[in-house]
C-alpha cells in the first residue's frame, strides 16, 4: 500500500485550497491518459503512484501492463489482481490510466431503502444536478450484492482491451459492507473517460474489491461532488502516438470493456 507523505496529509487537512500557494485544489479531476488509449492497448504509462497521489486522495484506475484494478481511498492505493484480493503496491509502480481528486463532498444523503444500480445512478444524477459536469461519488454502507471484475497482467505484444475483458475474472460478494467510489463522466467526454458511471469497490475489511459491474445496495451514506476542473496528462509515449483514439465503435467498445 502507498500512503501519502505526511506533508500532503497536512495540506489536505488544512483543506479547501484552490491550488494557489501550493494547496491542492479540491474536486479537481486529475487524469492520466485517456480511456480510448487504454482500450487501444496503451497499457504502459509513465506516471508513478507517488506522483498520482500528489493530485488526489480518492479515485480509481489500473496499473502498467493492465495488472489489476486500482482504488484510491483516503490517500491509500490498493491493487486488485486476478484473485480480486487487495495487494500492497510500491509508490514506484506506474499507471497507464487513473483518475483522482481531492474529494470534498458537496452533498450527502442517507440511503435507507434498497436501490439497484439504475435507481442508485438516478439518485446520484439528481443530487449532482448538472449532467454536463463530472461528478465524484462515494457510497459507504451495506450491499446486498456487489459484482466486480478485475483484469490480468498482460504480456507484450499487448492484446486489445476487448480481448482482455473476454477473460476477465469476475466475483460476486453478498451481504458485504464497504465503499464504492468513482466518477460520473458527461456523455460528450466519451473516450477521454468512460461516459456515465465508473465505480470501484473496496470491502470494509480492505481485503476484496475491484471494478464494479453490478450491485444492489441496502443502506448507507451517499456523498457527491460536482467537478468542473480537469487536468488531463496525455502521454508522450510512442504507444500513445500510434494509438487509434477515435475508432468507429468507440462507445460500444467502452461499454463492453467498462460496462456491466
Ligand atoms: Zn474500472
Amino acid at each position: 500500500m502507498v500512503k501519502q507523505p505526511v506533508a500532503d496529509m497536512d495540506l489536505r487537512s488544512s483543506a479547501l485550497g484552490n491550488g494557489v500557494s501550493g494547496k491542492p485544489p479540491i474536486n479537481r479531476l486529475y487524469q492520466t491518459s485517456t480511456m480510448a488509449a487504454l482500450l487501444d492497448a496503451v497499457y504502459d504509462g509513465e506516471t508513478t503512484l507517488d506522483e498520482l497521489l500528489q493530485h488526489g486522495n480518492f479515485g480509481l484506475g489500473t496499473f502498467n501492463s493492465l495488472d489489476g484494478e486500482m482504488i484510491v481511498t483516503d490517500g491509500v492505493v490498493r491493487q486488485f489482481r486476478a484473485e480480486g484480493l487487495a495487494a500492497e503496491v510500491p509508490g514506484s509502480l506506474k499507471t497507464p490510466f487513473a483518475c483522482v481528486t481531492y474529494f470534498e463532498p458537496e452533498k450527502n444523503v442517507t440511503v435507507d431503502t434498497p436501490k439497484d444500480k439504475e435507481s442508485f445512478e438516478a439518485l446520484v444524477d439528481q443530487l449532482l444536478g448538472n449532467p454536463n459536469l463530472f461528478g465524484a461519488v462515494r457510497f459507504t454502507g451495506l450491499f446486498e450484492r456487489v459484482d466486480t471484475r478485475t483484469v490480468f497482467c498482460q504480456c507484450k505484444p499487448y492484446p486489445h482491451m476487448l480481448e482482455v475483458v473476454k477473460k476477465q475474472p469476475t466475483f460476486t460478494m453478498e451481504s458485504v459492507s464497504g465503499t464504492m467510489i468513482g466518477f460520473r463522466t458527461p456523455v460528450y467526454m466519451q473516450g477521454v473517460n468512460v461516459a456515465g458511471y465508473h465505480l470501484h469497490f473496496l470491502s470494509e475489511d480492505h481485503k476484496r474489491g475491484g471494478h464494479v459491474t453490478e450491485y444492489k445496495i441496502v443502506k448507507g451514506m451517499l456523498e457527491v461532488a460536482t467537478i468542473s476542473d480537469l487536468q488531463v496528462q496525455l502521454p508522450r509515449t510512442k504507444q500513445f502516438a500510434q494509438a487509434n483514439l477515435n475508432p468507429e465503435s468507440l462507445s460500444e467498445a467502452i461499454r463492453i470493456a467498462e460496462g456491466g
